[in-house]
């Protein structure tokens, strides 16, 4: 199928049931697949960044987290399905996989955070296998890389922040024994309980950015990509327009 361009990053126009689908497919067939859940500032920089924005058009599931990239495509003329963020989609996978005993590698953030993810996983989705864990600050990934195919896990969550975790995810997607696995910025400290999500109320409104600026200030400098994606999303329509007119 064919994926909806949003300021150069192609996206899988999918509800959350049909991107769960399609990743349960992923695990199945073992061929260490990945997906990326890149919001507006991933967008962003991939536009300079030739080497994520390579990263993001291998991946095999590209899924829209949050309302930026929902509102880019509609301004864009091209809108999907709706959001996908990644931690509820990791969630939801994971719920499915527990009910086959199915297993989890958990990789990245500060030491001890994984475990403790890990920890309030096994709670909330029993028969979830919690395959390993490692934190994200290594100086040589060969030894995780060895631990990750001595567990085989179905998925293997890759929480780097961007652009890390999407470059190791393509560079290792070859040598590595696993289902499926996935860029999820700071899902594990969400999961851990070390970062606080926004109440639903201001998810559901689609201000969960707002929220997370607020509880962390130093954000700002890149959430000022936002506005630019914004004006270049209008930029982009205007110009497309134009053109189809004098085509
Ligand atoms: N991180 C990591 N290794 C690094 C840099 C970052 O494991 O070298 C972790 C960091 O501890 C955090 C996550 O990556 O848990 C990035 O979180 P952030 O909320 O910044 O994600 P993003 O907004 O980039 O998706």
């Amino acid at each position: 199928m064919s994926r909806i361009d949003v300021l150069g990053v192609g996206f899988d126009n999918l509800t959350m049931e049909e991107a769960v689908n399609a990743a349960l497919r992923f695990t199945e067939r073992r061929e260490a697949a990945y997906a990326a859940t890149p919001n507006p500032e991933i967008v962003m920089m991939a536009r300079s960044d030739g080497a994520l924005s390579r990263a993001l058009a291998g991946a095999n599931l590209v899924l829209a987290d949050g309302i930026g990239v929902i509102k880019g495509a509609q301004i864009l003329g091209t809108p999907l399905k709706g959001r996908v963020p990644g931690i509820d989609f990791a969630c939801a996978l994971m719920g499915r996989l527990a009910e086959r005993g199915g297993s989890v590698y958990l990789f990245g953030a500060r030491p001890g955070v994984a475990e403790r993810a890990g920890a309030e996983l096994a709670r909330r989705y029993p028969g979830l296998r919690i395959a390993g864990t490692s934190d994200g600050y290594f100086t040589d990934d060969g030894p995780i890389v060895e631990r990750i195919n001595a567990s085989s896990p179905d998925l293997l969550m890759v929480c780097l922040g961007s652009p890390k975790q999407e470059l190791w995810m393509e560079a290792h997607a070859h040598s590595l024994s696993v289902g499926l696995m996935a860029g999820l910025g700071g899902s594990l400290d969400v999961l851990s309980g070390e970062v606080k999500r926004a109440p639903e109320r201001w998810q559901r409104l689609g201000l969960e950015w707002l929220y997370r600026l607020l509880k962390e200030p130093r954000r700002i400098g890149r959430m000022m990509k936002l506005p630019q994606f914004v004006v270049e999303a209008a930029r982009q329509r205007a110009r497309g327009r134009r053109d189809g007119k004098q085509g």
